[in-house]
């Protein structure tokens, strides 16, 4: 008897939201129960009611979740795992080997974070180390390009998503049938990693739209400005802060300050990168390579090149070595997490150098509404950090075309590769606007069916 052709699919988070990923599949069994799958099941970040979302329950039973499948390492994506692990679940995780190390790094920082949340009262945290232990003894690594049972007659297979260092996307295939799990998509070409894969036997599309209303500038356009704003702050003798995400970002911001300087497109400058879980990601690449990246770096790394490492590069691991940057003359360039400057040692260099028109403040990424970094960007004059008021005289510049997520054309061809078999694109992963736009441009130039789920929307799937 074959199994039959029916499954749901169950939106319980990531939905007109940019972050907290989670996914849930039930696939239905003739004769069985059915398999339960998760796809990701990450910390909603960002907005003021995000720590009690992290800590609620969960709309399902933990306990009756087969496998779980993580798509890469970012905190949205893996940050409720070792909840779920906590709260009954014991089936198997499963991601590539380079997203299991990420995560682990990732997870023990967050903990840190969360201890400090609960006021570090051990009772009210939402997880502790012993917790990810736990989950990280759960977890088994899954090559690319490799397909494997895993029960019901379904099979799964991973394909680069091109996004960071080990990321994935799954497609789940049944009796010729297919459903695509996108996780996060990178901005291909990367300056690192290879490109995004190809999707082009889909039926089912769960893809993200973060920039689903919008187009980044282009490669050539980011680096020239990115070369200004170094030189212009050299000249004025200034410091050039970066909110950094530790994970990829900086990477990123490293590798092209190492090519900056050796075309001697800037003169060299000391350059902090003042985050320990920064040093211990970049760390973590170095050993990686060249496996996982794209062939520049793989060229880079055969001739001897260390592209993480340049003369006037300095890593500040201690408390100490952070706060004696202060005292190091300028100009200088400091890296520091996180991000979006809700946290981490960035937001004490941004209230020390706020203040003083000769520095810049430099945003590369994507900053969610409700944190420091968003109301920067959305041009604050006067912002509020650790509990005193900080006038913001410095210049504050925006590059998004470092981002590591596809924009909204790139989104389209995405697609547009498998516009002959999807029958549904659910855009998630995304503000609502953005969600939108991209579900109105699917519809009306790829001529597919495409939705925005809401919060806990189910969907039976042909599956
Ligand atoms: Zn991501």
């Amino acid at each position: 008897m074959t199994s039959g052709n029916h499954s749901k699919l169950t939106f319980w988070g990531g939905t007109g939201l940019v972050t907290g990923a989670n996914f849930l599949l039930e696939i239905e069994n003739t004769n069985a129960k059915p398999l339960r799958i998760l796809v990701d099941c990450g910390f909603v970040q960002g907005g003021s009611d995000s720590h009690e979302l992290n800590a609620k329950n969960f709309s399902y039973d933990p306990r009756s979740i087969d496998i779980l499948f993580i798509t890469h390492a970012h905190l949205d994506h893996v940050g409720k795992i070792p909840k779920l692990v906590k709260d009954g679940f014991k089936g198997v995780i499963y991601s590539t080997s380079m997203t299991r190390e990420l995560a682990q790094v990732i997870l023990e920082d967050a903990a840190k974070l969360l201890m400090r949340e609960a006021g570090n009262n051990p009772k009210n945290v939402i997880y502790n180390e012993e917790d990810i232990l736990s989950a990280m003894r759960l977890w088994k690594d899954m090559p690319y390009h490799t397909k494997t049972e895993i029960g019901s007659g379904v099979s799964v297979y991973l394909k680069d998503a091109g996004h960071i260092l080990g990321s994935t996307m799954y497609e789940f295939s049944r009796n010729g049938r297919n459903i695509v799990f996108t996780g996060d998509l990178g901005n291909s070409p990367d300056l690192l990693l290879p490109d995004t894969e190809k999707i082009t036997d889909a039926n089912y599309l769960v893809m993200e739209s973060v920039y689903g209303d919008r187009n980044h500038e282009s490669k050539e356009d980011r680096r020239a400005k990115f070369i200004r704003i170094v030189k212009e702050n050299i000249a004025r003798k200034g410091v050039l802060v970066i909110p950094a995400f530790s994970l990829e970002r900086t990477q990123i911001v490293l590798y092209e300050l190492d090519e900056m300087i050796e075309r001697k497109d800037i003169p060299a400058v000391p350059v902090y990168l003042d985050s320990p879980m920064a040093i211990r990601v970049t760390e973590i690449y170095r050993r990686a390579m060249p496996e996982g990246f794209n062939e520049g770096v793989k060229k880079d790394f055969a001739s001897g090149d260390d592209i993480f490492k340049f003369p006037d590069l300095r890593f500040t691991l201690t408390t100490d070595e952070s706060k004696a940057i202060l005292h190091a003359p300028n100009p200088k360039i400091i890296i520091a997490g996180s991000g979006m400057s809700n946290g981490g040692r960035v937001i004490h260099h941004e209230k020390n150098y706020l203040p003083d028109p000769n520095n810049t403040l430099l945003m590369m990424g994507y900053e969610a509404v409700g944190t420091l970094g968003r109301e920067l960007m959305d041009g604050a004059k006067n912002v509020n950090i650790m509990g005193e008021n900080v006038e913001v005289r410095a210049r504050v510049e925006n590059i998004q075309g470092y981002s590591g997520h596809k924009d909204s054309d790139h989104l389209i061809a995405f697609v547009e590769d498998t516009h002959e078999t999807v029958e549904k694109v659910f855009c998630v992963m995304g503000e609502p606007k953005s969600s939108l736009f991209l579900v109105q441009r699917l519809r009306d130039y790829v001529g597919v069916n495409a939705m925005m789920p809401k919060l806990g929307d189910s969907f039976d799937l042909n599956f």
